[in-house]
């Protein structure tokens, strides 16, 4: 089946998931809608276990940044929906919100729904209102409590869901939901600890640009066959954490491949002190970021700043870019000259900290126009800071650029 086919394979299992529970409603009272909502919102936050998990959501898609925003979507808006049924299930049985009894099997079935509601407060605020506000891995953090909440929410339901204490349907479902989370969960440890990765052999490292490290790594076993543009998940050791970086270099004939990593944070930082001959977890590929320039129609123009060059080096290798703007702090900041200057791109640099004789430069939509004319006849690929970003595609924007021939890739998930 078709990558196109399978996302919206995904879509339709979603809906259908939630439409399940519609017989719930044939006799629409109070109660029952307080039941039809709890059981959507347990369904909802099954879903966001799932999505969360790389070794699934692949059977769907490698698009992440698609898969992210489906998350993102439900987990804003579904807490919305699943926060409606506290308040009708306090309303019809007359409940006391405030009481924290523990004497009944049912008071204790309600104790954990309010514990679980409380944490899924939490995380939603943290995403949904605090997101840009919080340091990512804090937030990343937080977020991970979301597989305390669903066995909570399931242990609430088993023990307080008056559909769920007879053998039927919902009960036969809430318990297949019960099992898949526990595979998925075991899946996520898998990962973690590196079994379900391809491991690979650090065999040179190198200084492209100031505070980048390339690393040069062969396959042990099983290799990862990217596209040009994608980007796998980097792990240093086992039980350690997973970064996203760009292919920037790969080697059919002997699976050979790079990343070209910016030391920007702990993470990232800590990798420059890997060794040759030490062997890391690689997970992917991913991305579907410069595809179109795979059957391109118009001339290309590529917009990078800092690292953000890495998505683009092998298809600067291929000789497939037509122009390239590239913006860096200094010379020492601009990497991969060498590829740079042997592909057939147009190369225009411009640099924001440049030596004492020179003015600092950025690159904007008038320093583009000063090179080519009629931007609306161009492809843009653009990758960099954020703030770059945004700036060069308002800029295209307002110049009637269309959006659909903007391409962009963030560098956070
Ligand atoms: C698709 C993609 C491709 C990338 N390619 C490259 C590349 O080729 N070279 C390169 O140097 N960097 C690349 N990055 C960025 C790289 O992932 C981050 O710089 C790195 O993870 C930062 O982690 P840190 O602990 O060093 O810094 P932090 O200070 O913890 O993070 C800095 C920022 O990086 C982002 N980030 C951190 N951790 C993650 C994570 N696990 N998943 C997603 N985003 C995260 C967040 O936006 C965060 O604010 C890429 C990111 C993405 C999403």
């Amino acid at each position: 089946m078709s990558w196109g086919y399978r996302k919206i394979l995904l879509i339709v299992l979603i809906i259908s998931s939630l439409v399940a529970y519609l017989p719930l409603l044939s006799e629409p009272s109070r109660l029952n809608i307080g039941q039809f909502i709890g059981l959507v919102g347990l369904q909802l936050i099954w879903w966001q276990i799932i999505l969360g998990d790389r070794q699934i959501n692949r059977l769907f898609t490698d698009d992440l940044f698609w898969i992210n925003k489906i998350h993102k979507f439900v987990g804003k808006y579904g807490f919305l929906i699943i926060f409606f049924h506290p308040i009708l299930m306090v309303l019809s049985y007359e409940l006391n919100p405030l009481s924290f009894s523990t004497s009944t099997t049912l008071d204790k079935g309600i104790l954990i729904g309010k514990v679980a509601f409380s944490l899924l407060a939490i995380i939603w605020f943290a995403s949904a209102i605090l997101r840009d506000r919080l340091v990512w891995r804090w937030w990343k953090r937080l977020h991970l409590f979301g597989y305390v909440i669903l066995p909570l929410l399931l242990l609430h339901a088993f023990k307080v869901g008056s559909d769920l204490k007879d053998p039927g349907l919902i009960r036969l479902w809430v318990s297949f939901l019960a099992i898949t989370y526990g595979i998925a969960l075991t899946l996520r440890l898998l990962d973690w600890s590196g079994f379900t990765k391809s491991k690979y052999k650090i065999v040179k490292t190198s200084l492209p640009a100031k505070n980048v490290t390339r690393f040069q790594l062969i396959p042990i076993g099983e290799k990862i066959v990217p596209r040009r543009g994608q980007f796998a998940y980097f792990q240093a050791k086992r039980f350690g954490q997973a970064h996203p970086f760009t292919i920037s270099h790969f080697d059919k004939k002997s699976g050979e491949l790079s990343f070209s990593i910016k030391a920007v944070g702990p993470y990232s930082s800590s990798l420059a002190n890997l060794k040759v001959g030490e062997v890391v977890f690689i997970d992917g590929p991913f991305g579907i970021y410069t595809r179109e320039l795979e059957k391109k129609h118009k001339p290309s123009v590529i917009i990078a700043g800092g690292i953000g060059i890495t998505p683009f080096i092998r298809w600067l290798q291929a000789k497939k870019i037509d122009y390239l703007f590239y913006g860096a702090r200094t010379n020492e900041d601009i990497a991969y000259s060498k590829v740079i200057s042997s592909s057939k791109a147009k190369f225009y640099k411009a640099l924001s900290e440049p030596s004492s004789n020179e003015k600092p430069a950025f690159i904007t939509a008038r320093f583009i126009e000063k090179q080519i004319d009629n931007l609306v006849d161009y492809d843009f690929y653009v990758c960099g800071p954020p703030v770059m970003m945004n700036k060069i595609c308002e800029e295209l924007i307002a110049r009637k650029v269309p959006k659909k021939q903007i391409h962009t890739e963030r560098f956070s998930l």
